[in-house]
This record gives structure tokens, C-alpha cells and sequence, in this order.
């Protein structure tokens, strides 16, 4: 499987610089998180890497191919999106959407055994069973959230970039979204970029966490060396204290810095 690189993308919308030279070399069989503020250009990021927003400058690529250059069908095989809070405006049955994630593969004759075996594993990962027959706008947040993750995963893409794929999970979902997104990365040795504002969850789900601020790279490494208080307190302004807890580090945020 190939490295997915952003090389010095920048962008610029309603004048501002949203993205300012970020140079990435993500791997695959790894959990990227990238952290930042509010407006920090996570998502900017995200949709650039997955060639769903065109650069001023710089690329995104996926191996030695510019993502953008790749044809519709094939780069949505390889690059999974999961857009952050996203709508869904139909009313079907959630089996139903999730097998539009097949879309990508499916052929004239529709819908394959390979592709009901792939849409049945992604129902099955996102534990949506029971919730097979519902229809999608009457679930609640998290519930929504898991239909779009199935979604993502029965295209079986080499790369699934996520964005705030957590935000809205109970915490049994939590830590089974954080297992499956790390049996992703290193049982099926795909690719995982994550987009997420919970410190303490970042450090637990990946192995290596990119902070961007104001559209740039401030730090990038594993969770110990790329989130440390005096990173925290440059990036977010807040004072914060790491400790050990039983289920990985914690990130305890002891209060807000002065302004200025
Ligand atoms: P994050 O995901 O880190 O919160 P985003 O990537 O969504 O940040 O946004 C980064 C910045 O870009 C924000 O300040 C946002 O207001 C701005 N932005 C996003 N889209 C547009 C747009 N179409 N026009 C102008 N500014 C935008
Ligand atoms: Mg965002």
C-alpha cells in the first residue's frame, strides 16, 4: 500500500490562509490524529488529502499519483472520506446506505456477492445489525455516525480519512470505534487519518498525532512528543497536565491561560 503525502499544501478561501504549507508523509498500517483548535484547517486538510478540495498550491499524493489527477471511481476505491457531522437528507433503511459505499465497484448487473459480503462485514464493524432495517433520519447523532463509518468501510478503501469520526459516541461506541479503527491500521494494514478534539482519545487511538494551527504543522510525532503541556499551552492557550491512567495517558486540562 502506498504513503498518502501532502506536499506543501496551501489555500487560501475569503482571503484568509487556511492552509499554509503543510508537508505530511502519512503511512499506511498507521492511526494519524490531527488535533488543532476550532478553524485550525483540520478539515480543510482532510478534504485536500482526499482530493475532494483542490490546493492553491502544493498536492495531495497517494503513492507517486497526484490525487487529484486520479479517475473518480478508482481514487474513491483507494481514499474512504467521512465527512464531520454530516447530514443524511434520505429517507432509506440504513442497510441501504451503507451499501452506497459499494458504489465505487459495482457494475451494470448491480450489487455482486463480493459486494453484499463487504457491505454485510461493514454493518457487522459498526455493530449496525440491529439497526438494519431503520431508517436513517429517524437515528439519533452517534447512531448516524456509525451508518457513515459503515458506509466508508464496505468501499474497503486502502485509506479511510475521518473526520471527527467520534464526536457523538457513547463511550462503549467510543472504544469500539477506537479498536476498530486501530484493527484497520494494523490487522488490515490500511491507512488511518482522524480528525478529533478529544486530547486524551487522540493519544489512546493513534500512534502518531499531527497539531496544526492556523493551517500549519506545529508538531507531528508520536502522541508523547507531538502533545506535551507546553504545546497545548502554545497552540490552545489552556494550561494542561498529562498523567498515566490505566487505559493510556491523560490529558487534564487544568485551566485556560491568560489572553495575550
Ligand atoms: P477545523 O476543521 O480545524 O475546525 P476548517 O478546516 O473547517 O477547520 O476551517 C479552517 C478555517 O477556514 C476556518 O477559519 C473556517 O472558518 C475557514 N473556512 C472554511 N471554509 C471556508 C470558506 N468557504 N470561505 C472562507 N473561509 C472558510
Ligand atoms: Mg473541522
Amino acid at each position: 500500500m502506498s504513503v498518502l503525502t501532502a506536499e506543501g499544501l496551501s489555500l487560501n478561501l475569503g482571503g484568509a490562509r487556511i492552509l499554509d504549507g503543510v508537508d505530511l508523509v502519512l503511512r499506511p498500517g498507521e492511526v494519524t490524529a490531527v488535533v488543532g483548535p476550532n478553524g485550525a484547517g483540520k478539515s480543510t486538510l482532510l478534504a485536500c488529502l482526499a482530493g475532494l478540495l483542490r490546493p492553491d498550491s502544493g498536492q495531495a499524493r497517494l503513492g507517486s499519483e497526484a490525487v487529484l489527477a486520479m479517475p473518480a471511481r478508482r481514487r474513491a476505491q483507494q481514499i474512504g472520506f467521512l465527512p464531520q457531522a454530516p447530514e443524511i437528507a434520505w429517507a432509506v433503511d440504513v442497510e441501504t446506505l451503507v451499501g452506497l459505499g459499494r458504489t465505487p465497484f459495482t457494475g451494470f448487473g448491480g450489487a455482486s456477492d463480493v459486494d453484499k459480503a463487504a457491505v454485510a462485514r461493514a454493518m457487522a464493524a459498526a455493530e449496525l445489525e440491529p439497526l438494519a432495517g431503520r431508517i436513517v433520519t429517524t437515528l439519533s447523532g452517534g447512531e448516524r455516525g456509525r451508518v457513515l463509518l459503515a458506509r466508508a468501510l464496505a468501499g474497503e478503501p486502502a485509506w479511510l480519512l475521518a473526520d471527527e469520526p467520534m464526536a457523538g459516541l457513547d463511550p462503549a461506541h467510543l472504544i469500539d470505534a477506537a479498536e476498530l479503527f486501530r484493527a484497520l491500521a494494523h490487522e488490515q494494514g490500511k491507512g488511518v487519518v482522524l480528525t478529533l478534539h478529544d486530547l486524551t482519545l487522540a493519544m489512546r487511538v493513534a500512534e502518531r498525532v499531527v497539531v496544526l494551527s492556523k493551517g500549519a504543522v506545529v508538531a507531528d510525532g508520536p502522541p508523547l512528543e507531538a502533545v506535551t503541556p507546553d504545546i497545548l499551552a502554545r497552540v490552545y492557550g489552556v494550561d494542561a497536565r498529562l498523567s498515566q491512567g490505566e487505559g493510556g495517558t491523560m490529558v487534564e486540562l487544568v485551566g485556560r491561560r491568560p489572553k495575550g
